[in-house]
């Protein structure tokens, strides 16, 4: 068998990138390694109900009529239509810290504006100063590292201000311990400031249930249970891929969306030299019935918290580092009203080595699981609450749950510390999109996955 087009890996990178390209032409063939699409942000059945894997909420919310904000480009690009896929907005979010330090935002970015200048008085001319710089950065030239945390204390000369900005968008999009790219900052500060947060109406299993049938009607196709073990390439140019199955697919371009190092593997090359640090999280989810609901939060969406002097993006030398971490009301966002249960989730940072050293005694790994889990309820009570005698369900997935169903090395979500903007990975081929190309979270692999694809393959044709 020969395509065109192979995509590896069916998350929201390969997703998007197949429907681009199945727009133009319908000899693309996605290959996912598991029985669902999805990749991290997928979901699993317990109890008859349906629990999400990944979804807090997507970033990037903007107006229909915002005709060049990179939601609306990622509508046109895939021919989606906004009234099929209506979007729920986030009530309000907050940054927590010590001494009841907190500040509010939402998708009016006057509201985080004011809350920055009564809080921070002083420093008005500076946070002005440093907006303007963000809205004239042009973070997709290709540029070396440049550190955000010395571009920003060059004119904010409060290191708790700092930490307090920066402590959701390295939740959200930060593969570097403690500083980020400049670039990568002012994207997510765009993505999450500036524009929101949102939901889709419904489930993440709705969202990639349109997605898929809106690439299968252009007539593109996907083979589930199909994982890639082997990329066949001679001289810089890759022919083929084989499947676990011994079957061989041919094809002229291969897009992979299964990270860097991941790919390399594929390609026969020994990664074991690498040893950049790579961030893990641990994920917690509670359902609850609504009836305890109006005991908790109603109008906090998500809440991003730090409870030590300062605020520590960094792979902790134990299990898990509680200090600091990310609550979210996936019911909070205008116009959800949830029947019967909802949910709290809870996302820390989590060392994969102290996980994998538990992996060979089961007995030993649920125990540091459940205890994890406790440790959370107990943390995140402090700020929300209690809620722990109404819990009904909860599961917690640690880096070795991540890397297990996405086969993302050392369950690290941001991926590869290094990111291959062009997504050059030196084959005339083959091409990387998604996390390790260098945007992330949904919109920004979708985006990724579009862009690579124009840039490299429709380009060609
Ligand atoms: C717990 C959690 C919460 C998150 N919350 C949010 C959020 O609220 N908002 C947000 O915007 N982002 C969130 N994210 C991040 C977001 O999910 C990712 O950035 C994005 O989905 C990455 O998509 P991707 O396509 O690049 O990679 P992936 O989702 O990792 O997709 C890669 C796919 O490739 C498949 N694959 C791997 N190896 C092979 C192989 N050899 N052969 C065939 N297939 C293979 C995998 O099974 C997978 O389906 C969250 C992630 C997690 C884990």
């Amino acid at each position: 068998m020969s395509v065109p087009l192979l995509i590896i890996g069916s998350g929201l990178s390969g997703l998007a990138a197949a429907i681009r390209y199945a727009r133009f032409s319908p000899d693309v063939l996605l290959l996912e390694k598991h029985a669902r699409i999805g990749g991290l942000n997928s979901f699993f059945h317990r109890n008859g109900a349906l629990i999400e894997t990944g979804l807090h909420a997507i970033t990037n919310y903007a107006e229909p009529k915002d005709k060049k904000a990179p939601l609306n480009q990622l509508f046109r690009q895939l021919k989606l239509n906004r009234k099929d896929l209506p979007l729920q907005e986030q009530i309000q979010s907050e940054i927590c810290f010590p001494n009841r330090e907190s500040l509010l935002f939402s998708n009016d970015f006057n509201l985080f504006y004011s809350q920055v200048v009564s809080k921070f008085p002083r420093l008005t001319a500076a946070f002005d100063q440093v907006l303007a710089a963000i809205k004239a950065y042009d973070p997709f030239r290709a540029r070396p590292f440049i550190s955000t945390r010395s571009f920003l204390s060059d004119s904010i000369r409060d290191p708790l201000l700092i930490d307090m900005i920066l402590c959701p968008l390295m939740y959200y999009g930060s593969c570097s311990e403690n500083d980020m790219d400049l670039g990568q900052f002012v994207i997510m500060f765009r993505a999450i400031f500036l524009e929101g947060m949102f939901r889709p109406r419904g489930t993440i299993k709705d969202l990639l249930d349109f997605l898929l049938n809106h690439y299968t009607a252009f007539g593109g196709k996907i083979r589930l249970n199909s994982p890639v073990v082997k990329i066949c390439h001679k001289d810089k140019k890759v022919s083929a891929v084989e499947l676990a199955s011994g079957e061989v697919i041919e094809c002229d371009h291969l897009l992979s969306t299964i990270g860097y190092r991941e790919t390399l593997r594929l390609l026969g090359q020994d990664t074991s030299h690498e040893s950049l640090t790579r961030l893990g999280f641990i994920e917690s989810i509670f359902r609850l019935p609504v009836s305890c609901r109006q005991e908790l939060p109603l109008d906090r969406t998500i809440i991003f918290y730090n409870q030590a002097d300062r605020f520590r993006y960094e792979r902790p030398h134990r299990h898990v580092d509680f200090n600091s971490g990310v609550i979210c009301f996936p019911s909070n966002f205008h116009g959800i009203r949830p029947e019967g249960y909802f949910e709290i989730r809870s996302t820390h940072l989590a060392d994969y080595h102290s996980w994998k050293s538990l992996q060979s005694s089961p007995l030993l790994y649920g125990e540091k699981k459940r205890e994890s889990s406790r440790r959370s309820v107990e943390t995140i009570e402090k700020i929300t609450g209690n809620f722990r005698n109404n819990i009904v369900y909860e599961d917690t997935f640690t880096p070795l749950t991540v890397e297990r169903f996405t086969a993302k090395l050392e369950g690290a979500i941001y991926g590869h510390p290094r990111k291959f903007k062009d997504g050059l990975i030196g084959y005339g081929n083959l091409f990387l999109a998604g996390t390790d190309q260098g945007y992330l979270g949904i919109v920004g692999s979708m985006l990724s996955g579009i862009s690579m694809v124009n840039r490299h393959i429709l380009s060609a044709l």
